[in-house]
């Protein structure tokens, strides 16, 4: 009989966290849940972490801290509150993680997990986008393996498997498009949050959800894959494909283009990256390209979508721009989300953050978190100026 291997989720209560539970739960036999974690949502956090049995169970928040004893006082899952014991979970030593905490308050345990050097699995792209060298730099010194969730790097992770980058000539990162990738600058500014969370496509977090319809989010993924796949900035494109099938392309120096195909579902990465370096059963629709019908692409359109210019130009001017970006999209994003300001101010807040603040670039984390912490209190000022 082969060991349980031991997995913790970093932001279980999430979209990403909920669709992992979904693979553990259909294997019992196979995983041993060290730690679970949410920030504020205690019942989604016992109900799970009963479900699967997890040792412990952690929220970030103080305040949710009583629910969760509520739930889970009379029963055998050990809990805990605040961000240290966040950070410890991260740091327990399973030999599998998810990270799939939102944002930059993923950073922490992200690295936690990291230091430990076990396989990763990492979904929370802003930690990347934030501190990328010193990220990918500690998972090469603790022999990490980080294993890309996001759909478009964990297409682009299976297109490569056993490549030589030498014969990579460029990678292709498909993008949707969004709700919003036929309308005009005029008619977006008028889009409410709901609609603006309402993807097309794929089920997922507001915060993303919202990233995904000004295309910040294919911006961070830029930024993501450069870190990831080292090929130079230049060495990639972004293509729209609004059926969201082809998840990403690689083109070889011969010519050759290989894609990952599926349905757009965010089980068939994470189910990837949890067999790893074999291949797991999912209940996933199959792809049936028949039905599918048509596949087509467009070219991005920069002028209606400034963010992807902005994260572009973040990735170019290098050390502490991406972090700045990251911050101020966070602050913009949640502003949008709060009704405070309106659609197209998301990007415009992200500009004048990027020109207003230009701190050098992060020799540590404790460095990244205090640009981070600046940046935001800078885009919120700026945010006041555009608030309805
Ligand atoms: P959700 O908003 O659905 O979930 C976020 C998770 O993080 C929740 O468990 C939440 O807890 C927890 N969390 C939020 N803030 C904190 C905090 N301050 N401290 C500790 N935990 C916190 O996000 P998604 O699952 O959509 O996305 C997670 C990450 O994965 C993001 O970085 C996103 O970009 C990336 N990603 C997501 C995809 C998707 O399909 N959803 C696809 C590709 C990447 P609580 O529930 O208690 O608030």
């Amino acid at each position: 009989m082969t060991a349980r291997r031991t997995v913790t989720i970093l932001g279980a209560t999430g979209s990403v966290g909920r669709s992992t539970l979904d693979l553990i739960e259909r294997d019992p036999e196979g995983f041993e849940v060290l730690a679970l974690t949410a920030n504020r949502d205690a019942q989604g956090l016992a109900d799970a972490a009963l479900r699967v049995g997890a040792r412990r169970a952690v929220i970030a928040d103080d305040a949710a801290f009583p629910e969760l004893r509520e739930r889970l006082g009379d029963s055998s899952v050990e809990i805990a509150c605040g961000r240290e014991a966040v950070l410890a979970a991260a740091a327990a030593g399973a030999e599998w993680t998810m990270a799939a905490i939102v944002g930059t308050a993923g950073l922490g345990p992200t690295m936690a997990a990291i230091e430990q050097g076990g396989t990763v699995a990492l979904a929370n792209k802003e930690a990347l986008v934030s501190a990328g060298e010193i990220m990918m730099e500690t998972a090469r010194t603790s022999g990490a393996t980080l294993l890309p969730v996001d759909s478009e790097h964990n297409a682009i992770f299976q297109c490569l498997e056993q490549a030589d980058f030498r014969s990579v000539r460029r990678i292709i990162l498909t993008a949707s498009g969004g709700p919003f990738r036929q309308m005009s600058r005029a008619e977006m500014g008028g889009m409410t949050p709901a609609q603006a969370v309402a993807h097309p496509n794929w089920k997922m977090g507001a915060k993303i959800s919202v990233d995904s319809a000004t295309l910040m989010n294919k911006g961070l993924e830029l930024i993501e894959a450069y870190h990831l796949f080292p090929l130079g900035a230049d060495g990639f494109d972004i293509v729209i494909h609004p059926q969201s099938v082809v998840h990403s392309m690689v083109e070889y120096h011969d010519g050759s283009v290989l894609a990952q195909l599926g349905a757009p579902d965010m089980r068939i990465p994470i189910a990837f990256t949890l067999a790893w370096p074999q291949r797991m059963e999912t209940p996933c629709q199959r792809l049936d390209l028949v039905k599918v019908g048509t596949l087509t692409f467009e070219a991005p359109d920069f002028e209606r979508f400034p963010a992807l210019g902005l994260a572009r130009a973040a990735l170019l001017a290098g050390g502490a721009k991406p972090a700045v970006l990251n911050a101020a999209n966070e602050v913009a994003v949640a502003a949008f989300l709060a009704g405070r300001i309106g659609f197209l101010d998301i990007a415009s807040i992200a500009a004048s953050s990027l020109e207003g603040y230009d701190p050098a670039a992060p020799a540590s984390i404790d460095e990244v978190l205090d640009i981070d912490r600046q940046a935001r209190s800078a885009a919120e000022t700026i945010a006041i100026r555009y608030s309805h």
